[in-house]
């Protein structure tokens, strides 16, 4: 493997350099490997750590995601953004802080801040410690068990010397030799090797979970240099999620009980549906607020259209638009000195962020990484500098289009994301839609479309021997497999036979930058549309598995139920089917709730024992 390696003994782990985006919200570990920087990851998924600590009351500490799980319950024990603190007295923290804070921060005997839970205090640098050690433990894991031994670490171009050595504390704390502190902004600029320039200005606009950083950077001969550097220490995602939270508010305000919205569960609830929501929109242009916990009388399901979210989170964008405008200002540049613009930070996914930044700088930023990730991946460079690498081929290798399957219903369900780097591997479960169905077609597919029509055709194939078994029970695993010369191999597996298919494509020929411009295009402008006729046909796809299902379930139940309940559901039963036919989405989605709220009293008999018993001779999959 390609790894860094310092100094490799027989039967000694391998000892590797790695960068560490040590975050607010996240830290996440990356590597230089095949003249590259990579995120580090465990099948398949980064290996984020969120940076939480919970001491338990026995005093013992987690860390990440488990951390994280305790922060609505336990708040009290469960420290987060502790990179406020760093380095930090406590007279330098804004009060405003301190006051949201659920945890307890006092200060030591030298004015420094220290965190209090359980009857134990702890400082920043030994928190920051516990989160430094799981990454790298993660990262080790990442790696097959190498051990993490140095580490380039980033910090906000704001970071005073007092905060960086806090920051080296940490890492030494926690058995990590630094090889360099470096500037998060600096270190996006290096993921995008900019640093091969010979000269000009950058603009790093890093809008994260929770604080947004704006940077203007000037580059000489490969070095970078802070011009200036504004934000806001209380901008970020947790805002725009506070905003859905208000509307779920609104919509259960009228049905629910007095206490639920400070209740630990309710709150939980409506950030991670505000949460999920809000990802959605980046991508798609409505989506909906769902919440329902029946023991508060809250059950909310909102559509939110990207129109409206955009004319919520504005007031937002504004505040970091501004920064920006004073950041310019205090480097003595103006919009058009700006050569190049980076974004950084979940947040920046946000299409009205991207928009809004564009039109500011008058130039598109660079979105070809990922913005939760581009930190981490300059760390990995700065790395393999200070390693003495050479990194010729800094510019990543992508995939233009998104590439993916035709499903029921003429749908195209994209696998491999567009921008993904190569070479990488996806893997997904698809099954049957008809009872004994023995073969399955797939039909690959390139571009960003909803509907497989409007995308490139780039082959099909058949899996065939499937045992006949009810439909949805086969699994079926894809696995979609780009090699680093851009040579597609999509196998289709099926589970108990063994069965397996596939056809190797080379997605890239015979398509010039001029199509993958229009393609792309194409898509931004028919989005709206697309988007609608990609939930007609899934809805109608839905409709017939309930159908499916509906019908012979009213088969076996039918004289349990009552004769209004048979009737409502035969009206349901053939509104679907006639709606399947329909080109209109509103009627499609009308007959699919109507069908939906008619088989309650249906699923309610199925659940009974009577019927159990009735069905009891009967094969599961007939139920
Ligand atoms: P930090 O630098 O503060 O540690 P990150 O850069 O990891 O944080 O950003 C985390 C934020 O990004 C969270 O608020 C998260 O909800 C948000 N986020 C992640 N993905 C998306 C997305 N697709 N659209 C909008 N926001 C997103
Ligand atoms: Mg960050």
């Amino acid at each position: 493997m390609g790894y860094i390696e310092l100094d490799v003994l027989d039967n000694q782990p391998k000892r590797v350099v790695i960068g560490i985006d040590l975050g607010t919200t996240n830290s996440l570990p990356a590597i230089w490997k095949d003249g590259r920087p990579e995120v580090l990851r465990i099948e398949g998924e980064p290996a984020l750590v969120p940076s939480v600590v919970h001491v338990r009351n026995d005093g013992t500490a987690i860390v990440g995601r488990t951390a994280r799980a305790q922060a609505l319950d336990d708040p009290e024990h469960t420290i987060h953004s502790v990179k406020r603190f760093m380095g930090q007295s406590l007279s330098d923290v804004d009060p405003a802080v301190l006051d949201r804070l659920p945890y307890s921060v006092t200060e030591t005997d030298r004015g420094l801040v220290q965190i209090n839970v359980h009857d134990k205090s702890f400082s920043p640098q030994e928190l920051s410690a516990l989160i430094l050690r799981e990454v790298a433990a993660q990262a080790s894991v990442a790696m097959g068990g190498a051990e993490i031994m140095s580490a380039v670490i980033t910090v906000p171009a704001y970071f005073d010397d007092a905060q960086r050595q806090a920051t080296r504390d940490a890492a030494r704390l926690a058995g990590i030799e630094v090889l360099r502190i470096v500037n998060e902004p600096t270190a996006a600029s290096l993921a995008y090797g900019l640093d091969q320039r010979k000269e000009g200005n950058v603009a790093v606009f890093d809008l994260g979970g929770g604080t947004f950083d704006v940077s203007i950077l000037s580059i000489e001969d490969g070095i970078f240099q802070v011009l200036s550097t504004n934000g806001d220490t209380h901008l970020g995602g947790d805002d725009v999620d506070a905003v859905l939270m208000d509307m779920i508010r609104q919509e259960a305000e009228g049905s629910a009980k007095p206490s639920t919205f400070d209740d630990p569960s309710y709150r939980q609830g409506a950030r991670l549906a505000s949460e999920k929501a809000k990802i959605a929109l980046s991508s798609k242009p409505e989506a909906e607020l769902v919440l329902s916990l029946p023991e508060f009388g809250v059950n909310v399901r909102k559509r939110i259209t990207r129109e409206e979210f955009d004319a919520a989170i504005t007031p937002l964008v504004d505040r970091s638009i501004k920064s920006c405008a004073q950041a310019l200002e205090d480097a003595g540049l103006e919009t058009k000195d700006i050569d190049e613009v980076v974004l950084v930070g979940g947040s920046t996914r946000i299409p009205l962020v991207r928009a809004q930044v564009e039109q500011f700088f008058g130039r598109t930023p660079h979105t070809e990484l990922n913005p939760d990730e581009v930190v981490a991946l300059g760390a990995a460079a700065q790395a393999e500098i200070l390693m003495g690498g050479s990194r010729d081929i800094l510019l990543m290798d992508v995939t233009p289009l998104s590439l993916g399957l035709e499903t029921v219903g003429g749908a195209a369900e994209k696998l491999v994301q567009r921008n993904s780097r190569i070479p990488c591997s996806i893997t997904e479960g698809f099954t049957t839609y008809v009872d004994g169905q023995t073969a399955i077609e797939f039909h690959v597919l390139q571009g960003e479309r909803e509907m497989a029509a409007d995308c490139r055709s780039l082959g099909r194939f058949k899996l065939t021997g499937i045992p006949p078994m009810p439909a949805g029970l086969a699994k079926v695993g894809v696995k979609f497999h780009l090699d680093a010369d851009g040579i597609l191999t999509v196998t289709a597996k099926e589970e108990s036979s063994g069965q397996t298919a596939s056809i190797e494509v080379k997605p890239s020929h015979g398509l010039t930058e001029e199509e993958v411009d229009v393609m792309l295009q194409q898509s931004f402008d028919n989005a709206k549309r697309d988007f609608e006729e990609r939930r007609r046909v899934d809805l109608i796809a839905e409709i017939g598995t309930m159908l499916r299902h509906t019908e012979a379930n009213l088969d076996v139940a039918r004289e349990h139920l009552d004769r209004e309940s048979v009737e409502d559901l035969e009206e349901a039963i053939a509104a679907a089917k006639a709606a399947g036919k329909s080109i209109e989405l509103d009627e499609v989605q009308a007959a699919r709730d109507v069908l939906d709220r008619a088989t309650i009293p249906l699923a309610a008999v199925l659940m009974d024992g009577v019927v159990k018993q009735a069905v009891a001779g009967k094969k599961l999959g007939d139920v």
